[in-house]
């Protein structure tokens, strides 16, 4: 039997609702409560004046809401009116006092918020948002980099890096290696868990960049042993120990290959004066222009490893080269697939602009200095502001209220001002509520009145 049209769309209307509901906000704060009460608590029980649920949660609104003062002005709100926002969007029951959440977080080991990571990347598979990200066949890109996000000559802790200068002098630092779903038609980036670069083992031997992508990788194919990924990585990675450890994990891997990096695989491409190539116009008069070679040795030692070698070079009208880069990977490149990848490769930069620059830029204070801790607390706020992110960015994809907030409000930078306004006054009973009112001021008038 066939569905009339207002069956079919009413289908349609249905799995809609259903699908924006698992990755709705009271779904998503929903989840990673239950992760935030599943932590254990080592604390003596009746000297806790906060449980840990409440501590994360405080500390998270603050980064949802981009505002490092948020729950004082919530218990003045408390005081006056005896309920407050953090109680009805977050679920907190009682707002810990600044001195009180930081000492409490700085006790609670960062892994524990991993499997948070983990379920939102489910959510977003199982309700088939991945797909459009895919950039090859069950094959998403997941570009790393690594990011500092403190720096100090005084203020530092356990796991801090440090660096000592010539005259003596110590700069303490903080720095991940992150990695983040992209896609080169995608204006959102979707973090994964990163790796902490930081000293955790006791010993004087500082951490990298390196050896952090490497337990990235391991965690990343445990976290996600079925998906398959696409590595995109700087010059960094690109050297044989590093990619035979990507290889290792199943992973494909697209690496950044500089001239001066790869001095012998540059001299024997020159061997190969008839590369393949391919070129293209654009509309507006620029050259693409690509060169590619399969199978070349990474470099001259003995068991040396055979990467396929790509080059890109854009040229404006003028015939001056705006863009030009190289990369080493392990598919096999040819004619068809060429644009694409040099596309993949390029679209790192998101990682950078995208994600890093709006955490450190564009309100969320992830440098801002909310007290360093001990142990914990400086990696665990930068990763309950990633969090923070992940939820804006999931709701930028797949949340019709938040994204006509956006478009009525203009910025980004305006919406959260606005947002953050009708908290400081107003109490309201969900997320959902606060975007409607913000949509349709007029309709609450009167139950504003009402309440106040
Ligand atoms: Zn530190």
């Amino acid at each position: 039997m066939s569905l009339s049209t207002s069956d079919r769309l009413l289908t349609i209307l249905a799995s809609l609702t259903k699908q924006k509901k698992h990755l709705s906000f009271s779904a998503l704060k929903d989840s990673m409560s239950s992760y935030f009460d599943a932590i254990e608590d080592k604390r003596v029980q009746n000297k806790c004046d906060y449980s840990l649920h409440d501590v994360l949660m405080s500390a998270f609104s603050c980064m949802y809401f981009q505002d490092p003062s948020l729950n004082e002005f919530q218990k003045r709100i408390q005081e006056e009116q005896h309920k407050n926002n953090l109680q009805t969007l977050f679920g907190v029951k009682s707002i810990p006092q600044n001195t009180q959440l930081r000492d409490i977080l700085d006790e609670i080991p960062s892994e524990e918020l991993a499997p948070i990571f983990n379920d939102f990347f489910n959510r977003l598979r199982r309700h088939k948002h991945l797909e459009d990200y895919a950039i090859l066949p069950n094959t998403l890109l997941c570009a790393i980099d690594g990011t500092q996000y403190h720096r100090s000559k005084d203020i530092h802790c356990e796991q801090c890096l440090h660096k000592e200068h010539k005259a003596g002098e110590i700069t303490y630092s903080h720095a991940v290696l992150q990695g983040a779903i992209m896609h080169p038609d995608k204006k959102q980036v979707l973090p994964v868990m990163p790796e902490a670069i930081a000293n955790t083992d006791g010993t004087d031997k500082q951490d990298c960049e390196s050896k952090a992508a490497k337990r990235f990788i391991k965690n990343l194919r445990q976290a996600h042993p079925r998906q398959g990924f696409l590595i995109v990585g700087d010059g960094l990675m690109s050297h044989q120990p590093m990619i035979e450890s990507f290889i290792d994990e199943g992973c494909h891997f697209l690496f950044v290959a500089k001239p001066g990096d790869h001095k012998y695989m540059f001299k024997s491409l020159e061997g190969f004066p008839e590369l393949a190539s391919y070129q293209f116009d654009d509309e507006k008069g620029c050259t693409h222009y690509y060169r590619w070679k399969n199978e070349v040795p990474l470099h001259g030692g003995e068991n040396a490893i055979k990467v396929n070698f790509f080059e890109y070079i854009l040229k404006n009208k003028d015939g001056k080269i705006t863009y030009r880069n190289s990369w080493v990977t392990d598919i096999k490149m040819s004619r068809y697939n060429i644009v694409g990848m040099a596309r993949a490769g390029r679209c790192r930069w998101k990682i950078e602009n995208e994600c890093f620059n709006t955490l450190k830029n564009q309100g969320y204070y992830i440098t801002h200095n909310y007290g360093h801790g001990k142990k914990h607390l400086s990696y665990n706020m930068y990763l309950l502001t990633l969090l923070a992110f992940y939820f804006h960015q999931i709701f930028e994809l797949t949340d019709g209220a938040y994204q006509a907030c956006r478009k009525k409000l203009g910025s980004k930078k305006y919406m959260w001002e606005k947002f953050r306004n009708v908290i400081r006054f107003f109490i309201m009973d969900s997320w959902a509520m606060l975007m409607d009112f913000i949509l349709s001021p007029d309709d609450y008038k009167v139950t504003l009145t009402k309440n106040r």
